[in-house]
């Protein structure tokens, strides 16, 4: 029996297509020829900052046991067919990849998945390691796919989480999406912590915004739990098929402990610990910015308008907070924050004029001339103001953006096991007499 894995990527363009849903169809056709998977397919998740991502930089992997090198070599053929067939090679910016590997994952394979996800790679870069390690690789226009399509082979699975895709019927492609709001709630109570974003508020989060042929995607921590919540979701209009994934998503993977803020790379995804040394300052378009230090460097961190209400707890910062951010650097060399961990809060104080002991507050009795009571007229000759210590209104605790604005290799806080600590930075302007957000809008 062989077990051949199969790579894919790079197969849509914005205007549509998606390589999950040409990997269904190829699935659907190796399962009709007869051939079975090991598994479930998997959706590995690569670098966010890619610069030739389309969208989510997601690339397929499935493997299929066939019992002759003659199956073995069908098998290759419907692959490379569907994806000739399907993908959106009239896009310039489609070039897709496909990857045959027979052997057992190396520790060079698991290593250049992790770098995929982590850091930038070239295109000479895979076609180098499967040279080494006897994969085939197919490229189509430019081949650059096949980064993702090696990568997704190799890349280890410690931990994962599922995703299940329905698809649309080509006639409703670019139309929008029938799927009962009420249902995706409902379905969203009912399966509890086992399932996570399907909805923010009002936003439906399951529903893509592109054209491509994704209907819905619900994710969860199993297969089981994702059947169920199918028959939960309501949709007016006809599903032509769905698939269960196994994913990287929500794990987190592409998080790297920085030791220090100096090692940090562009385009890299980390953890880093430091210490607020500016800000937070508010930018045109409601971003939110502060400086993030330790003893070898500075780095600016940044919540984006899409962050919505997770930016008052940014604002909520001071200098000397102690704190790990979780996120990605972009281009700019900004870190993009997905999530905080608030370890120690600074001591926020006003200073003021001392309280005399007959129980009024003192004046000024000049520059460098202390304090005179004006009730009971007594003197203090030191000028110093004494501090009060003021509440802060946000806690110690884990801090991360909602689902709307959530990466897909971002763990959730409850996939943590962690809830975020209530605080009066996330209430909703509505209830909130001083707004912090708005206020600082409205300046600008
Ligand atoms: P979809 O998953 O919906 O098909 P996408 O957003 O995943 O679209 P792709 O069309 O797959 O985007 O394009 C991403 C391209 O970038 C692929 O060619 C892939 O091989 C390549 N790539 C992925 N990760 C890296 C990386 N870390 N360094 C360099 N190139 C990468």
């Amino acid at each position: 029996m062989y077990r051949l894995h199969v790579g894919i990527d790079d197969t849509d363009s914005p205007e549509g297509m998606c390589t999950t849903y040409i990997s269904c169809v190829i699935i659907q056709e190796l399962k009709s020829c007869g051939f079975s998977l090991e598994d479930h397919p998997r959706l590995i998740r690569l670098n966010p900052f890619a610069p030739h991502k389309t969208r989510g930089n997601g690339a397929v992997t499935f493997t299929v046991l066939a019992e002759s090198r003659e199956d073995l070599n069908t098998v290759k053929g419907i692959v490379l067919e569907g994806v000739e067939e399907l993908a959106e090679l009239d896009s310039e910016r489609t070039n897709p990849g496909v990857v045959f590997y027979t052997g057992e994952i190396t520790e060079e394979m698991r290593e250049f998945a992790l770098s995929a996800i982590r850091r930038i790679l070239r295109i000479e870069d895979a076609r180098r390691l499967a040279e080494r390690v006897g994969a085939e690789v197919h490229g189509f226009k430019k081949g650059r796919g096949i980064i993702g399509a090696l990568a997704a082979i190799g890349c280890p699975l410690d931990d994962s989480t599922y995703e299940l895709l329905t698809y649309r019927v080509p006639e409703n492609y670019g139309k929008p999406r029938r799927i009962d709001p009420e249902s995706v709630a409902r379905m969203d109570d009912e399966t509890g912590s086992e399932t996570f974003d399907n909805i923010d508020g009002d936003y439906i989060a399951i529903e893509p915004h592109t054209p491509c042929p994704i209907l819905y995607g619900i994710r969860g921590e199993s297969p089981e739990v994702l059947l169920r919540a199918m028959e939960m979701v309501r949709v007016d209009e006809e599903v032509e098929r769905y698939c269960i994934f196994e994913t990287n998503q929500h794990t987190d993977q592409h998080i790297q402990d920085a030791g220090r803020i100096a090692d940090m790379e562009t385009f890299g995804c980390y953890r880093v610990r430091g210490e607020v040394i500016d800000g937070p300052r508010v930018i045109e378009g409601g971003h939110v910015f502060f400086t993030l230090g330790d003893d070898s460097g500075q780095i600016e961190c940044g919540a984006y308008e899409p962050t919505k209400d997770f930016r008052k707890i940014i604002l909520e910062l001071i200098p000397g907070d102690v704190l790990t951010v979780y996120g990605g650097i972009g281009a700019q060399g900004t870190m993009n924050i997905e999530k905080i961990h608030l370890e120690r809060l600074a001591e926020l104080y006003v200073e003021e004029n001392p309280i005399c002991t007959c129980g009024k507050r003192m004046k000024s009795a000049g520059r460098n001339k202390g304090f005179k009571c004006p009730s009971c007229g007594r003197r203090l000759r030191s000028s110093r103001k004494v501090r009060r210590a003021l509440e802060r209104s946000v806690g110690e605790g884990y801090y991360e953006v909602p689902t709307c604005a959530r990466r897909h290799l971002s763990k959730q806080l409850v996939r943590m096991g962690i809830s975020s600590p209530p605080s009066e930075a996330t209430e909703s302007s509505s209830t909130r007499q001083s707004d912090p957000l708005n206020k600082k809008w409205e300046d600008l």
